[in-house]
């Protein structure tokens, strides 16, 4: 993890060309990203060239590893033949539609991609949908009859394709001279500009030119020049420059990128088998990568932590209202960040110092400022972030006299039962010291608590099967509300693949003691008694904002034109139209916001996810003015998961219940790398093509104290370069 941003000013202002110093990003674009940018996937031609795109990358990769032209026509003939025998198909084409919609709207050579990856893996239930999982099963048998040395190449192909972190890179022509002018406001008029060297990526959630969203309904959507968001214009500004629009899930809704309308979703630069995570998930790819030196995402739920952690980078989430909101395309207003990704945590330091900044019309009503950003004059980035820090005696000094608390709630699986989980608390208590037992029995009426709310939702998704609403809607939602009430009774199946890998729990200990014994910390365990209420609020609370927030996208005052006029009334054509350009999460997303927010449901749903965050926002309060100066515990319980693996959205939701707690209450928190290791969760059969994959703390800080949430993770990052990689 090295500090970038420094030494490329540093370069530049020695006399370097800034030009050069791009050319190199645009070099790693080049050879990693892909030849061809991802296309819109949604409507049966578009599928077909998303196919044909996906088809030319496999062979190609396939290819480039040695692999005979007639292993890989076989290959493509066993995966014709799959589509003719989907279930109910009549033909190829339509086993092909069948196959995006049980895969969530991923076309059928990306799922032949996807059981390819899982040659590799001992993985029988794969995707949560017993459909899905019986197709991927009979396409692997099928694979599986190839010779072994085929089958190896195959997975090697699967793991080394283009990366495709961007929806849209710009052309080099324009990106260069935009480094001839920025270096002449360097050098002709002494401009002031910490960012010079930097190239930046910047999430296609932010209005700059065309902007998505990664949506069908905003694939020919161009932002006036005049709208720009205030974090692009900021970093811009300082001297950053931009090389492109990277992917995300569609309107940020997810957590792996997979709900991008454009194919191929953007994939994990450390293992194309899997994904970068989301929604940010470009982002942090094209940082991974080297394809930029940092990018900017946004975190409603821990969309910048989690694609920062699955891809082994530097992810932060701001203080809500630290950086401004202005031309971010809003998923749930009440929590949306926006923040940095880079690869080190001085890095990161320095973009939020910049990102803090004020646009060009001074402060905009979704900003705020701290009380130290009030009282001083200087450079927000000076404020952030003590350069110093870099030398070894100020990092030692630097934590001296801070006490850092570790949420026990973090550390339980989700789905212990009593017993274990009564015994794991013994456990853990012994090596850290104090735990209020009492908390056990307080978690056991949380759990009710979070039954209920998420029950009552779901029986409504189980009633809306009488309301008029078309079959490709309800279908959708009746499946999903099924897998959600197993997912309740019997937590084993989906969550079961989010079990954490065995290490990290011998490794986090060991972090721990030598931030004790080497910087002097004080370490406390505490308790965040409504932690587990956190993805329950946030499911109610998230869909009632989306769903107004997205009210706008009507496809008559923006998004894409239907072909033919359905000469009904507005709500008629609307309504047509978002049903042929939003994806299925937008669309199941607005639904249950809806359902939210009338009148018969406020008090079940609205007043109690407003209260469950009031609680979560609470506990923190209370941790933070008893003495704990920050907070150490994961940023997600596992590494970065193959693609596919959550067909099954409500679980994949669960992913983000580390992050969304500080979501919630409005606090920073920055996930840091501090473990690279080799996936232990699944049993291999060919072990030596596994690739390192990381995972990461987070530390979350009070309310604008980045700063000494900064000091602590620049720690950890030295204790990752020290001991922090067990992978080679
Ligand atoms: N996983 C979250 C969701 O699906 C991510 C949202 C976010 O942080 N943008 O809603």
């Amino acid at each position: 993890m090295a500090a970038m941003i420094r030494r490329l000013a540093k370069r530049v202002r020695g006399g370097g060309r800034l030009r050069d110093v791009v050319l190199e990003s645009l070099k790693t674009i080049e050879n990693t990203d892909g030849d061809e940018a991802p296309v819109v996937c949604r409507t049966s031609e578009e599928m077909a060239e998303a196919d044909s795109l996906e088809w030319r990358e496999l062979s190609a990769s396939m290819l480039s590893l040695g692999l005979e032209k007639s292993y890989i026509d076989q290959i493509q003939l066993i995966e014709k033949r799959s589509c003719e025998s989907i279930a109910g198909a009549a033909d190829e084409d339509s086993g092909r539609r069948r196959i995006f919609d049980l895969f969530a709207g991923t076309p059928a050579t990306a799922v032949t991609g996807i059981a390819i990856a899982h040659l590799n893996d001992r993985l029988e239930d794969i995707t949560g949908s017993a459909e899905a999982d019986t197709y991927l099963r009979v396409l692997r048998a099928e694979l599986r009859k190839l010779p072994e040395d085929v089958q190896r190449a195959l997975v090697a192909a699967v793991s080394s394709r283009p990366v495709h972190a961007f929806i849209r890179r710009f052309a080099v022509d324009d990106v260069l001279r935009e480094a001839d002018e920025t270096e002449q406001r360097l050098k002709r008029h002494g401009d002031h500009l910490p960012l010079i060297g930097v190239t930046l990526a910047v999430k296609d959630l932010f209005a700059f030119g065309a902007t998505t969203a990664a949506s069908r309904i905003l694939a020919d959507y161009v932002a006036p020049e005049d709208y720009v968001a205030t974090a692009v214009a900021n970093l811009r500004r300082f001297g950053a420059i931009l090389v492109g629009k990277t992917n995300l899930d569609e309107f940020a809704l997810g957590s792996s990128s997979e709900s991008s309308a454009f194919w191929p979703a953007p994939r994990n630069p450390l293992d194309a088998a899997r994904v970068p995570g989301g929604s940010s998930g470009g982002s942090a790819a094209a940082v991974r990568s080297g394809m930029a030196t940092a990018a900017i995402g946004s975190d409603t739920a821990g969309s910048i932590r989690l694609p920062a952690s699955y891809c082994g980078c530097v992810g932060v989430k701001p203080t809500y209202g630290l950086v401004s909101r202005f031309g971010l395309f809003a998923l749930a207003s009440s929590l949306d960040c926006v923040g940095p990704i880079a690869m080190s945590v001085e890095d990161a330091a320095i973009l939020l110092g910049c990102l803090v900044g004020e646009g060009p019309d001074g402060l905009d009503q979704t900003q705020r400022r701290s009380p130290a950003q009030r009282t001083s004059s200087s450079c927000p980035s000076e404020d952030l972030y003590a350069g110093e820090l870099r030398d070894q005696v100020a990092l030692a000094e630097s934590l001296r006299g801070l006490t850092i608390g570790v949420p026990i709630e973090y550390f339980l699986d989700f789905d212990l039962d009593e017993r274990d989980e009564a015994a794991e608390l013994e456990e853990r208590s012994r090596q850290l010291g104090d735990i209020d037992f009492s908390e056990l029995a307080a978690r056991r009426d949380r759990r009710h608590l979070t039954g209920t709310v998420i029950g009552a939702f779901f029986d409504w998704l189980h009633q809306s099967a009488h309301l008029r609403l078309d079959d490709e809607t309800i279908e959708p939602l009746w499946q999903q509300f099924q897998v959600t009430s197993t997912f309740e009774q019997d937590s084993a199946a989906p969550l079961d693949k989010l079990r954490r890998c065995a290490s990290y729990w011998d490794r986090f200990p060991q972090l721990l003691r030598w931030l004790r014994t080497e910087f002097g910390v004080e370490l406390r365990l505490v308790s965040l008694p409504h932690t587990s209420l956190s993805i329950p609020a946030y499911f109610i609370i998230s869909r009632y904002e989306l769903a107004s927030n997205l009210h706008r996208y009507d496809g008559l005052k923006y998004g894409r034109a239907a072909k033919e006029s359905l000469h009904g009334s507005y709500h008629f054509e609307a309504a047509a139209r978002r049903m042929a350009s939003l994806g299925t999460q937008p669309k199941q997303r607005i639904l249950m916001g809806i359902h939210a927010l009338q009148q018969a449901n406020h008090e079940t749903l609205v007043m109690r996810a407003q209260r469950a965050r009031y609680l979560i926002r609470e506990d923190f309060t209370r941790v933070f003015s008893a003495g704990i100066d920050l907070l150490l515990a994961p940023t997600v319980n596992t590494v970065a998961p193959y693609f596919g693996g959550f067909s099954d959205t409500v679980a994949q939701q669960q992913m983000d219940q580390f992050s969304v707690p500080a979501d919630h209450a409005g606090i920073p928190a920055i996930s840091v790398p501090f473990y690279r290791t080799l996936d232990e969760s699944t049993p291999l059969v060919f072990p030596d093509l596994a690739r390192p994959l990381y995972q990461s703390v987070q530390v979350i800080a009070p309310e604008f104290e980045e700063g000494r949430m900064f000091r602590l993770a620049s720690v950890i990052e030295r204790w990752h370069s020290l001991y922090g990689d067990t992978a080679s």
